[in-house]
C-alpha cells in the first residue's frame, strides 16, 4: 500500500529553526504538507492552504516567489528538509508499508508494486537465523512474499500457519524458506538430499542471533579471519 502525504505540521517554532535565511526559517516553521507525486515532483500544501508543485531535481516551483523572483522558495526548501528527515521519499523512491509490520519503507519507484519488508523484518539469502522453538541454526534461502496461511506444507494436509509447531505465530506472517542445518560430523560421502531440504517457516518463528556484547571483538576476529584466508 502506498503512503501519501506527510502531515501538515510545523517542523520547528519560528524562533528556533536553527536557520539564518528567512526562507529556510519559514520552510521549517510554517505548517505545510508534502505529497510525493513520483518522478521527483512534490505537491506542497502551504500554511495558507495554497497548493504548489515543486520539482526538486529541476529546482522549480509553481509559487509566485519562485515564478516571479526565480529564487529557491520555501516550498523547495521544505521538500528537501522533509527528504533529509525521512518524512517523504527522495526522488525515484516511493513510500510503501512493510508487508509484516506496516512500518514505512522507501523503495524504488519502479518496484513499488512488489512486496516489501523493512530492514527489521526482511531476512536475506545466506543469513543465519535461529529457530525460536528448537534453538537450531538455519540458513535463509529466500523470502518469497507469501503468507503462512497460503503455503502448504509438502506431504502434510495443512498450511505452514496450521502446522502444529507453528501455532502461536501470526497466520499473516510471511514465510521464510530455510535450509535445515547439515548435522555436524557428517562426512561428505554420507551427505544425501534429505540433509539439505528446504523448509518454510513463519517469519516470527525465526530470530537473528544476538550480536556479541563487544562489537569490536567481532570486527577484530573477522579481520584476522580474512587475513588468514588470504
Ligand atoms: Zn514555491
Ligand atoms: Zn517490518
Amino acid at each position: 500500500m502506498n503512503i501519501t502525504a506527510s502531515r501538515k505540521v510545523s517542523l520547528a517554532p519560528l524562533a528556533d529553526t536553527g536557520e539564518t535565511d528567512p526562507r529556510s526559517q519559514r520552510a521549517r516553521a510554517e505548517r505545510m504538507a508534502v505529497t510525493p507525486l513520483g518522478g521527483g515532483l512534490y505537491e506542497v500544501e502551504s500554511q495558507s492552504d495554497h497548493t504548489y508543485f515543486a520539482d526538486l531535481l529541476g529546482g522549480r516551483c509553481t509559487c509566485p516567489d519562485h515564478m516571479m523572483r526565480g529564487v529557491r522558495c520555501k516550498h523547495l526548501r521544505r521538500v528537501a528538509i522533509e527528504i533529509n528527515e525521512g518524512r517523504v521519499p527522495p526522488p525515484g523512491k516511493e513510500a510503501v508499508e512493510c508487508a509484516r509490520c506496516e512500518s514505512t519503507v522507501f523503495v524504488d519507484e519502479q518496484k513499488a508494486d512488489a512486496i516489501h519488508f523493512c530492514d527489521h523484518c526482511e531476512l536475506h539469502p545466506g543469513e543465519v537465523v535461529i529457530d525460536r522453538n528448537t534453538g537450531d541454526l538455519m540458513v535463509v534461502v529466500s523470502m518469497p512474499g507469501y503468507r503462512a496461511d497460503s503455503v502448504d506444507v509438502p506431504g502434510k494436509d495443512c498450511t505452514v500457519a496450521e502446522y502444529p509447531a507453528n501455532e502461536g505465530y501470526p497466520e499473516s506472517d510471511p514465510v521464510v524458506e530455510v535450509l535445515y542445518p547439515i548435522p555436524a560430523g557428517l562426512r561428505p560421502e554420507q551427505l544425501n538430499p534429505s540433509h539439505v531440504r528446504r523448509y518454510s517457516f513463519p517469519r516470527s518463528r525465526l530470530r537473528r542471533p544476538e550480536p556479541p556484547a563487544d562489537q569490536s571483538e567481532l570486527t577484530d576476529f573477522r579481520e584476522a579471519d580474512f587475513r588468514e584466508s588470504n
